[in-house]
């Protein structure tokens, strides 16, 4: 198949003095050596190999960058197409003018993600690879990012792969019985199906269970600061946003959406979210009420509630405490440096299970301590076992999610003693929606499974 060539900056992850302008296409390696002055045209170069040499304005012969360009030639390569990376070294005024040179030659912009739709297209990567690719463009912290590579190695799909094969073996058996009465298979009775359909669905809803934890460190985890005035609620943003380092990774030539306050605390993508005013209004409940509050509370993922130390709780300290019950709430303890008026053992007592960490904002005190606390909640769910495959996708999620459903009916009809076909039924959905996490839809291929998995036809 042939396609147009496209390129892109694509900037290593992390910070580094290194950057790329990669171009993929059947033109890719004509266009860079209409531009390139080196030892060797790169259109004789061996594949996989780097040289270094300049670009040159082609027109007048001017040289525009000192450069070093790899040669990748297709099949062997990330899209299967010819690859040209063009490393230059300097900031974003010097890549800027290399991307504007490769594109005044013939080369187009890629859209985002389009290096990685053209490795689906030419069968490089299966679908949930090449979501997981997006993601990682998209992933903020260095755990975001582990999870969409667990993803783009196909543990997804291969979890996918292993349960759609019980599955199939399972649809085996049943057509067996009822296509080839004659044949002498083990007869698949309710009881068996029961126990491998309900082997399968306990899969699928573990991988579930992981689906909000992946799309927390995706998204990050929206954070609401409250507190009456004056405790230090701004204050404590401040120093959340100035311990830690802002938004992480950076692909230039994907348009993202920028998102303030985003830090990154211990692994934990936090996002510090202003949810329906709450940080900007002081007194929430006073204003809608606990029930209301409570509800706009419920939305964020992580609330921390601050009180002030030099003071006595008041009604309203209270009123937030009750507003934020069964939520997942850090009590922050603020202005420890000034004399302590507050009642220690009711905050204890209202907090509850919930953890009190006790800060000296203006000293820049227990801030660590929160930070501490912040990612112990977080994994304490065993998040941090990177052998987990975490689903953060929501079409996959869905797809799970349907899944069940199949599984689940395709049980229901054995409880009620249903023909063995009607179950059947059910039990290849199931298998076919699983096919859709990883781009294999075709029910055709289903048949030609089964004869070639377990000639039946022999
Ligand atoms: P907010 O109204 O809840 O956002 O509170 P601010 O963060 O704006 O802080 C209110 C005032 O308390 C400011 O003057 C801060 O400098 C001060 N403050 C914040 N944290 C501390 C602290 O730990 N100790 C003392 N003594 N003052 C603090
Ligand atoms: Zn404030």
């Amino acid at each position: 198949m042939e396609y147009d060539t496209i390129t892109a900056i694509s900037t290593p992850m992390g910070e580094g003095a290194i950057a790329i302008v990669r171009l993929s296409g059947s033109e890719a390696i004509a266009i860079a050596d209409s531009i390139y002055k080196g030892k060797k045209m790169l259109l004789e170069v061996e594949s996989h190999t780097i040289h270094y040499g300049k670009l040159i304005e082609p027109k007048t012969g001017e040289p525009v960058e000192e450069v070093m360009v790899s040669v990748m030639k297709g099949p062997r390569t990330f899209t299967r197409e010819d690859v040209v990376e063009i490393n230059c070294h300097g900031g974003i005024v010097s890549v800027n003018r290399v991307l504007q040179l490769v594109l005044n030659n013939g080369a187009r912009l890629a859209e985002p993600g389009e290096f990685t739709k053209r490795a689906f297209l030419n069968g490089r990567i299966d679908l949930s690879q090449a979501e997981a690719v997006m993601d990682l463009i998209r992933a903020k912290t260095d755990r975001a990012m582990n999870v969409a590579l667990n993803q783009m190695e196909g543990r997804l799909s291969k979890l996918v792969g292993k349960l759609r094969q019980t599955l199939l073996e399972t649809i085996a058996h049943v057509e067996v019985n009822i296509d080839y009465p004659e044949y002498d298979a083990e007869e698949m009775t309710h009881s068996l199906l029961n126990e491998k359909l309900t082997f399968v669905k306990r899969e699928v809803d573990k991988i579930l269970t992981t689906a909000q934890q992946g799309k927390i460190l995706r998204e990050g985890l929206s954070t609401a600061i409250i507190g009456r005035p004056n405790v230090g609620k701004s204050s404590l943003m401040n120093a959340l946003v100035h311990e830690n380092k802002a938004i992480v990774t950076d692909v230039a030539g994907t348009t993202r959406d920028v998102i303030e306050e985003y830090v990154n605390v211990r692994g934990v993508p936090l996002r510090l979210v202003d949810t329906a005013g709450i940080r900007e209004t002081e007194d929430i409940v006073e204003r809608i009420g606990v029930e209301k509050s409570r509800k706009v509370l419920k939305e964020s993922d992580l609330i921390l509630l601050v009180v002030n130390n030099n003071e006595p709780l008041s009604n309203e300290d209270e009123n937030l405490f009750e507003a934020v019950k069964g939520l997942d709430v850090i009590v922050i303890v603020n202005k420890t440096d000034l004399k302590q008026e507050i009642e220690m053992d009711r905050v204890k007592e209202l907090a509850g299970q919930h953890p009190v960490i006790t800060t000296s904002l203006l000293h820049e005190e227990g801030v660590d301590l929160l930070e501490e606390g912040i990612a112990q909640l977080f994994f304490q769910g065993g998040i941090e076992s990177q052998d987990m495959t975490y689903v953060s996708n929501s079409r996959h999620i869905a797809l799970l999610q349907q899944t069940i459903h199949h599984i689940d009916e395709a049980l229901n009809g054995i409880d009620l003693n249903l023909p063995i076909d009607m179950v059947q039924i059910d039990i290849t959905r199931a298998w076919e929606i699983l096919g859709e996490i990883i781009g294999d839809t075709v029910s055709e291929s289903l048949i030609d499974q089964l004869f070639s998995q377990f000639c039946l036809g022999k």
